[in-house]
């Protein structure tokens, strides 16, 4: 697929997601980081987002609970390309009801190129990255470019 560079601008767009066994982590990982986090815009799934602002003193644009469709309107901002990074905690030892949405999220996260920490160890690294305090640039799809190749003009 034809593909095009965007640059991401030094204050990120920050999604954070956690499931139920996941969110006191996810809250932890918030209070350790919370000053790397704070210059930044955070989203967030209903729950995880009032959790972590309750929890952790951080202001998240909350979304609505992942069950409800929470998961697919962070995985919609990321095709608007208003999402750069994505911290999703989800629970290896428990299928969710909501599998399909995990699923989802995770694949339009790899379509459109978004750095992704599933856990706390990846999510240490992306934010000691400079790249998460700069801009930088990223592969995208050509969304216009594929368009005209499936038209075939
Ligand atoms: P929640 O959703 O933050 O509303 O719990 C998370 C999820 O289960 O995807």
């Amino acid at each position: 697929m034809l593909q095009k560079t965007v640059t991401m601008a030094a204050t990120k767009r920050v999604a954070l997601v956690a499931h139920d066994n996941k969110k006191k982590e996810l809250v932890a990982w918030c209070q350790k980081h919370h000053k790397d986090l704070a210059p930044h815009t955070l989203y967030g799934t209903g729950t995880t987002g009032a959790v972590i602002e309750r929890d952790a003193g951080l202001t998240i644009n909350k979304l609505i609970s992942g069950p409800l469709g929470g998961d697919q309107q962070i995985g919609a901002l990321i095709t608007e390309g208003k999402v750069d990074f994505l911290i999703f905690f989800w629970d290896p030892f428990e299928p969710l009801p909501h599998d399909p949405d995990v699923k989802a999220l995770l694949r339009i996260a790899a379509v459109w190129n978004i750095p992704v920490a599933c856990n706390p160890a990846s999510a240490d690294v992306m934010v000691y990255s400079t790249l998460f305090r700069g801009s930088f640039d990223r592969q995208v799809p050509d969304y216009e470019g594929y368009l005209k190749e499936r038209l075939g003009n």
